[in-house]
């Protein structure tokens, strides 16, 4: 699956093509390249910017690299490997890593790959909520908003991968937690079945200043911003002095070059809110923690996953459209090909 063109604004079914391309499986010997059979991906709302011209407007369009028309587009994901020429691996071994939203890819010596040890769980976990989307959510609330008992949190794109697992975590440590989401559906299950103490749809509310206002009558400590624009703008206004706002994405702004966030700067210098924005890659450190502390919620089902799966390669485009839709409830993965 590849793009034809450069993305502007919403993704549509006409800038992506199935092209056929033969991979050679005879690779040189001792090379450090392997060969594998591509079995889960990930679909990402960040993907969208390194699928943008070289020459838009922003400075700097993704912390990836650009993916050019017509080329192979790498994602994170699971495989089997089918032919090594790199020592770490053998044919059979199932790795985590980047991968490409094909059938098959050609992985070159030195690309962020690992063997995966999948521990009894489905290679879904794998990808999602043990993958970057729970890092992200983990290191996003602990590290950067460093929360307290009691405190209220605020949560956007509630239902979707890294939101649902934020007022996850944010309720398991004893904070009280109001999530937005697309649709009255996402909202009940966000009251439900997550935990949520509070939730709504924003599409229903005409001004979210006011909206806010009603569900923390006595202000936002932590706003985990993973839309941008007027949501970031209403957070940033209720917060309370000595709030905190990590910025994990603008996913808003992604379709639309036209909609930046532009918060009150003299109410954040008065009330020393702490704006920040960051890349889980820098937390690896964490994920150690992360991991295990993830684990044993796992285990006594104090945690929900919440994962959405399309099925096959030529589901990929609309997968991923599908984000900036709404579509997906949780996290949203493909499943290329049987283990
Ligand atoms: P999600 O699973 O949350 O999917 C995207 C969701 O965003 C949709 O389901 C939709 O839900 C919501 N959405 C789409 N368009 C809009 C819009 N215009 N306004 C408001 N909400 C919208 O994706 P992820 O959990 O993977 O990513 C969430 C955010 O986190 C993204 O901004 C992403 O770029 C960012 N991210 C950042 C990382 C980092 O390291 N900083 C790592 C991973 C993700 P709804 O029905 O509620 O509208």
């Amino acid at each position: 699956v590849t793009i034809k063109r450069h993305v502007e604004g919403t993704p549509k079914e006409s800038d992506f093509e199935i092209k056929t391309v033969t991979l050679c499986l005879s690779i040189d010997s001792g090379c450090g390249d392997i060969i594998v059979k591509n079995l889960m991906v990930s679909i990402d709302p960040y993907q969208i910017n390194r699928m943008k011209s070289y020459s838009s407007s922003h400075e700097t369009i993704s912390y990836a690299k650009g993916i050019v028309p017509g080329e192979e587009i790498e994602a994170y994901g699971v495989a089997r490997v089918l032919v090594s020429e790199n020592p770490e691996f053998e044919k059979g071994d199932l790795v985590i890593g980047v991968i490409t939203w094909g059938e098959y890819s050609k992985i070159p010596s030195g690309r962020m790959i690992r063997k995966l040890e999948p521990m009894g769980l489905p290679l879904s976990y794998h990808v999602g909520f043990l993958g970057f989307s729970g890092l992200t959510a983990y290191a996003g609330l602990f590290e950067i908003c460093k929360p307290k008992k009691g405190d209220k949190v605020f949560v956007s794109a509630a239902s979707g991968s890294v939101g649902n697992l934020v007022g996850q975590y944010a309720k398991l440590f004893g904070c009280y937690v109001v999530g937005c989401a697309g649709s009255n559906k996402k909202v009940k299950l966000l009251k439900e079945k997550l935990g949520f103490d509070e939730a709504f749809n924003y599409k229903e509310e005409t001004d979210l200043k006011s909206t806010l206002k009603r569900y923390f009558p006595d202000g936002i400590d932590i706003y985990f911003d993973n839309v941008g624009a007027e949501m970031q703008e209403a957070a940033i206004s209720n917060m309370n002095t000595h709030g905190r706002v990590a910025v994990c994405g603008v996913i808003s702004e992604y379709t639309d070059s036209g909609k930046r966030a532009a918060p009150d700067m003299t109410s954040v210098i008065y009330k020393r809110i702490k704006i920040q924005g960051f890349l889980a890659g820098d937390y690896m450190h964490v994920y150690p923690d992360f991991l295990s502390k993830t684990n044993d919620y796992l285990s006594v089902g104090k945690l929900q996953v919440l994962e959405d799966i399309s099925y096959g390669l030529e589901s990929i485009p609309c997968a991923f459209m599908g984000l900036f839709r709404g579509d997906n409830i949780g996290k949203k993965l493909v499943q290329i090909a049987e283990e």
